[in-house]
């Protein structure tokens, strides 16, 4: 029986006059995470979109588990296209709703927005439910509290049937909001915090500082394989790649260990801002979550912060880390995260660091940095596509 996936927007609805550039960015983006499935057709009418598979051998499992993924959908259902016979559809819904031999009660409800159809919904539902119950004569029909309730669908362009549909990954399309630059590190938060960014509608790009021989080729394969994890939630990522060492070892020279993480930090937010404006982004994402280590205390927070101009985003700010672990596990990243690769913020760690460094004496202490090394670090840096 020929199937195709409905998929219902959330907020987008909320959108007004914007509405059909959203359905257009949320249909670009399910046509990319489908693309290697096979050929769709992908459209929309009356606030639904439809999915549907051009050749009979598409993995319809597969493409509705990577839909459950992209952002901007509220709600998504498989359904079995029939045509706008009543005969065939009474016909046909029993073989297509196996489903219904696992449960013990059932409701239909019908919606027909071709008002041309000759029953009425009310008569849809009663002959319907009754072929239905004669196929499965242990259902008893509830209309307060089913199991299973079963739709039909009669639009336009055919009637649709199928049952409950499925909570999507919510949000809005990534894309619809602008672009932003993720300080990726190898750590448990950081794709946590670009994940919830794309969720709100940000294209993500992220940037890696490493810091060789002192970081291994690992560590970064290891932020690769992080972003490749990331990709069903917010598309391709562009990656860039920082050399670092040169400016980490500037830093362990010339300025007070107790500082040197905060600094470390403030050269980061400068080199990432360059890098995002490099690429059309309007903002930064760290993974920061208050007082969680030294450098996230809020007044180391306001060093970092006052370190580049763009709005720093910090979405995991408020969360306890077993709320983050919860998300990473949902995503699949915990696992890479804990692998036990140096990041370079544990190269050259003070054994004490100032948990309240106060911003005079931290610039006081970058007099004594060579600007000159912010350039090297930038113009060092590659890029590569991941996605
Ligand atoms: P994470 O789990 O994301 O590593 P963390 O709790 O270990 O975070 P820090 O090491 O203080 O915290 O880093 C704070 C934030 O700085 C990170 O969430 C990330 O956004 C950024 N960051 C840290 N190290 C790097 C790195 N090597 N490259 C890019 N960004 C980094
Ligand atoms: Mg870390």
């Amino acid at each position: 029986m020929k199937e195709l996936i409905l998929l219902k927007c959330g907020e987008l609805a909320l959108k007004g006059l914007n509405r059909r550039s959203f359905e257009e960015i949320l249909m670009k983006n399910c046509r990319r995470r489908l693309e290697e499935l096979g050929k769709f057709k992908i459209h929309s009418s009356q606030s639904t979109i439809y999915v549907e598979p051009q050749s009979e051998d598409i993995d319809l499992d597969e493409a509705q588990d990577r839909l459950l993924k992209v952002f901007g959908i509220a709600a998504l259902t498989r359904a079995a296209v029939l045509e706008k016979d009543f005969a065939q559809v009474l016909a046909k819904a029993p073989g297509y709703l196996k489903c219904l031999e696992d449960v013990h009660s059932f409701k239909v409800e019908a919606k027909r927005s071709d008002k041309s159809f000759p029953l009425k919904s009310p008569e849809i539902c009663a002959e319907l439910g009754g072929a239905l119950l004669e196929a499965y004569p242990h259902l008893q029909v509830d209309v307060h509290h089913p199991d299973v309730t079963v739709y039909l669908e009669v639009r336009e362009q055919g009637a649709y049937l199928h049952t409950d549909q499925l909570h999507g990954a919510g949000g809005l399309p990534v894309g619809t909001s602008g672009d932003a630059c993720l300080l990726i590190s190898g750590g448990i938060d950081s794709p946590v915090a670009g994940y919830m960014m794309a969720k709100r509608g940000l294209r993500v790009m992220a940037v890696h500082f490493v810091s060789p021989p002192y970081t291994s080729e690992h560590a970064l394969e290891k932020v690769r394989t992080l972003c490749r994890k990331m990709v069903p939630y917010c598309g391709r990522i562009r990656l860039a790649v920082a050399p670092f060492t040169n400016m980490q070892v500037a830093i362990r020279d010339h300025c007070p260990e107790e500082l040197f993480t905060v600094i470390m930090r403030r050269y980061m937010m400068k080199i990432a801002e360059r890098v995002a404006l490099a690429n059309g982004c309007g903002g930064l994402i760290t993974g920061e979550s208050m007082a969680q280590v030294a450098s996230q205390t809020l007044q180391a927070i306001a060093c970092t912060d006052v370190a580049c101009q763009m709005p720093v985003l910090r979405p995991l700010i408020g969360m306890d880390k077993d709320e983050i672990v919860k998300i990473a596990y949902q995503i699949d990243t915990f696992e890479t995260s804990i692998l036990p690769y140096e990041d370079c913020c544990t190269v050259f760690t003070p054994k004490h660091p100032k948990t309240k460094p106060r911003l005079e004496m931290v610039l006081k202490a970058e007099e004594k940095m060579d600007e000159a090394l912010l350039e090297e670090v930038f113009q060092g840096i590659t890029y590569e596509t991941i996605g």
